[in-house]
């Protein structure tokens, strides 16, 4: 069974970064009132530096959000070219919530994206995008790696030992990976490109990454 309160951002023993941030709120405080400005001013850097942080993950799995993503997507383009952007999404997850009840879905949940995150290269992050659905952004890497990188992913998930989270939990992922060669002209554009073939994945089956090669949608198949 896994303990309560997985989670990279609350387990035992670590400061979780609120209490870090009213910790340096208080410090500042105290420096303040001795009109010691300088350390009062230091430590609410400290306390913006974590809320800024705090405010661009994920309150449940302690990945990048949503804003984070959108700040990469709208934001200047900063990135490294080549890159790639997979959009995952969990199968059948409505039936794990109806089978096993939503808390033990929203820790499939933190574990998938644990899982997501393991080995992706140094400048490649993992953001929840809503729901049950995550993106891989993976800049600098070739359509080769890009997709070996998500289709570990993908077998990291499916090998995963559920059922030592509850008996007879199976759980999988589909993936759609959009890659642009040169400079991207439209991460968003890639972003919908990758929703494209994530639903190819999933009417193949599920349990599968869906990429376009030069000529055609290409499935990843594999049984696990
Ligand atoms: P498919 O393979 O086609 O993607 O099927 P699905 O069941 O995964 O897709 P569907 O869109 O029908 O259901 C997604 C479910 O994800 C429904 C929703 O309740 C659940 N969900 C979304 N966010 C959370 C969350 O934060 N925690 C939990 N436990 N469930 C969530
Ligand atoms: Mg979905
Ligand atoms: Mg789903």
């Amino acid at each position: 069974m896994v303990a309560e309160g997985e989670g990279a951002l609350s387990r035992p023993g670590r400061p979780r970064p609120p209490d870090l941030l009213r910790l340096h709120e208080a410090i500042a405080g105290l420096f303040a009132t001795q009109g010691d400005w300088r350390r009062a001013y230091h430590h609410l850097r400290s306390a913006l530096d974590i809320a800024r942080d705090g405010s661009l993950r994920d309150a449940l799995t302690s990945s990048y959000n949503r804003r984070y993503l959108d700040e990469r997507l709208y934001g200047p383009f900063t990135d490294r070219p080549p890159l790639g952007i997979a959009l995952v999404d969990l199968d059948r997850f409505k039936r794990i919530n109806d089978t096993y009840g939503h808390l033990v879905g929203d820790r499939v949940l933190r574990r998938v994206a644990d899982l997501l995150q393991e080995e992706l290269p140094p400048e490649a992050f993992c953001a929840r995008y809503g729901g049950e659905e995550f993106v891989l952004w993976l800049p600098g890497v070739d359509a080769g790696h890009a997709i070996r990188i998500v289709d570990a992913a993908r077998a990291r998930v499916a090998r995963h030992p559920w059922s030592e989270l509850q008996p007879g939990l199976h759980v999988t992922i589909s993936a759609g990976l959009a890659h642009e060669a040169g400079a991207p002209s439209s991460p968003e554009r890639q972003l919908r490109s990758a929703d494209c073939l994530l639903y190819a994945a999933k009417r193949a089956g599920r349990n599968k990454v869906a990429y376009h090669d030069a000529e055609s949608t290409q499935l990843i198949t594999h049984s696990e």
